[in-house]
Formats: structure tokens, sequence, C-alpha cells
């Protein structure tokens, strides 16, 4: 006794059960099973499901991802943790101090995925006389002068939350960084109410309480959608080829394949395409340092 099909997203997922929500119906949420022959399906998959009773149902088809995130399983095999997600939000913050590699290691890992990054200066108010210039123009210039899109942020004064929550509107994010930069505190602010904590998310549902540490995505007030978990923050070059990471480095695009040697590893070779750009300036030393400090830890393994 299933209602007609009907287009839906995927809001979680308990194992093989998954939560479907319509479109433009925030928080009506049916627990669904997956017909057998779909593959997994993630948070942020759109769907076409029938409607059961006592908000259950079953989805029957799976829509194309625009883009997805994944993850080394137990096994250390990838495995889509989130789909069709618009922004990769880089938090930073002046503390913990923000380190420029670590900062192109999730822009290469973001450029690697097809999403769009943002970074976000969050905590302007610890900015002060000896910090500011260190990071707003030494450390973030760069990035500023690539184009990647910038913001800032304090949750403790709200400044930067109208910019924040414009550019997240009508988009599904991600926030991601190292740990203590303020990304709990932003979810919270943006979704005020929520308190996602959520390692130790727990929803109510028809059917009790569960607690999970899978992605789940949340509705912002002002439009947008945020979809978090653990997994997800902790985002990285889990599945980076080292001969890839170049294509990270945005400002080093029209300059790949100009090398004189087609197997140019960009070190020493006569002719280097990259090399030259850098002796004129259009790549920074601090950025070419960067690259090949990735590719290296790649090739090691970590
Ligand atoms: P997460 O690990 O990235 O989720 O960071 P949290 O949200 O847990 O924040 C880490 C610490 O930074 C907490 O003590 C927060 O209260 C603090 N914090 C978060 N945002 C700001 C901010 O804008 N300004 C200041 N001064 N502290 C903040
Ligand atoms: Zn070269």
């Amino acid at each position: 006794d299933l209602g007609p099909e009907t287009e839906g997203l995927v809001i979680a997922h308990y194992g093989v059960q998954l939560d479907i929500e319509p479109p433009g119906e925030p928080g009506n949420t049916f627990r669904c099973n997956l017909r057998a022959n779909l593959p997994a399906l993630v948070t942020g998959d759109r769907v076409v499901w029938r409607p059961g009773k006592d908000k259950t149902g079953v989805v029957v088809a799976h829509l194309p991802r625009t883009s997805e995130l994944a993850r080394p399983d137990q096994r250390g095999q990838l495995k889509p943790v989130a789909a069709n997600i618009d922004y990769i939000v880089l938090v930073i913050a002046p503390v913990p101090e923000p380190h420029g590699n670590l900062i192109d290691r999730y822009l290469v890992a973001a450029e690697s995925v097809g999403i769009e990054p943002v970074i976000l200066l969050n905590k302007t108010d610890l900015l002060d006389d000896t910090n500011t210039t260190a990071i707003r123009d030494d450390l973030l210039k760069v990035y500023r002068d690539i184009g990647y899109q910038m913001l800032e942020a304090s949750t403790v004064t709200d400044h930067g939350l109208d910019a924040l929550k414009s550019l997240l509107e009508e988009h599904t994010s991600v926030f991601v960084g190292q740990s203590g930069v303020g990304k709990s505190s932003l979810v919270n602010l943006l979704m005020p109410g929520i308190n996602a904590k959520v390692g130790e998310l727990s929803e109510s549902t028809g059917k009790g309480t569960h607690t999970t540490t899978a992605a789940h995505l949340f509705h912002m007030p002002d439009g947008g959608m945020l979809i978090d978990s653990p997994g997800i923050r902790e985002f990285g070059l889990w599945h980076m080829d080292a001969d890839d990471v170049i294509h990270g480095f945005r400002e080093f695009h029209p300059f790949i394949g100009h090398c004189k040697f087609r197997d140019c590893r960009h070190e020493q070779e006569p002719g280097c395409a990259i090399h030259k750009a850098l002796d004129e300036g259009h790549i920074t030393p601090r950025r070419m340092a960067s690259w090949r400090h990735i590719v290296r830890s790649l090739e090691e393994g970590n």
C-alpha cells in the first residue's frame, strides 16, 4: 500500500534504513527502506521514493549526484559519505594558529572532488595588532589573489554572520577544518536549537531516540543546508594520487602542460614552466614548497 512516486532528499541513514524528506518540507521525515537493486545511498542523495504507512516508505530510485565526499572505511576502502555538496567551508582561526600547508591540503582535497572551497576566518574577535598582519595579509593574501571566496566570522561578536548566511542560502555546505577553530560553534549559531555536537547527535523520531555518528543533513532557518558529521569534518587527502595534487593549486593551472619535457617533475629540469612562473612571481615560494610537501607526504603514504 504505497503512495505515488515522488522526489526526496536523504537526511540521514541508519544501516539499511534512510530518513527521507520531501523537498520543501524540512522536518517531515519518513523512515525508508531501500529497494534491493539500488546502490548504497548517502546523506544528501536525491531519490525517488514512495510513502507508506506511519511515516515509512520505500526508496525506488537514485538520482545522479553532482558531487560526493568519500572517506575510507575500516578496511581502507573508499566509501561515499555525503552527496550533492556545493561548498566546502574551510574554517580557520587565529587560534589554533593557521598553517598555510594545512589550508593547502584542504583546498587540494576540495578541488579533487570538484567542490568549491570557501575559506572562513573565524574568531576575528581574537585578531589583534600582532596577528592581524600575519593572518589577513601574509597568510591569506595568496588565496584572495587566486580568487577563492573569503569570509570572516566571529561566533562571539556575530561579525560576518550575515555574509556567511547569505553564502550558504540555497546551497548545501559542509564545514571542515582543524579541531578547535569553531566549527561546532558556527553550526550551533546557524541552527539555533539543534545543539549540533554531531558526534553525540541524537534525534527524536517516531521510533525513539537514535544516536549516530553518520552524516546528517540540517536545514538552516534562513535557508540553505548543512551536512555534518565527525567524519566529514576530518575530510582530507585520503584518496589523492600524488600526480593529481598540482591540479589542486589553482594558480599553477595556466602553466601545467607547458614544460619542455612532458614528464617534467618540476624539480630542476630545464624549460620548466612551473619554475619559470615561480621566478616571475606568478607562483609564491610558499605555495611551491607546499605543493612539494603534499606530494612527498602522499608518496610516503601519510
Ligand atoms: P571545533 O572543534 O572546530 O568544532 O571548535 P568549537 O566550536 O568546539 O570551538 C573551539 C573553541 O573555540 C571553544 O572554546 C569555542 O567557545 C571557541 N570559539 C568558537 N568560536 C569562537 C569565536 O568566534 N571567537 C572566540 N574567541 N572563540 C570562539
Ligand atoms: Zn616542469
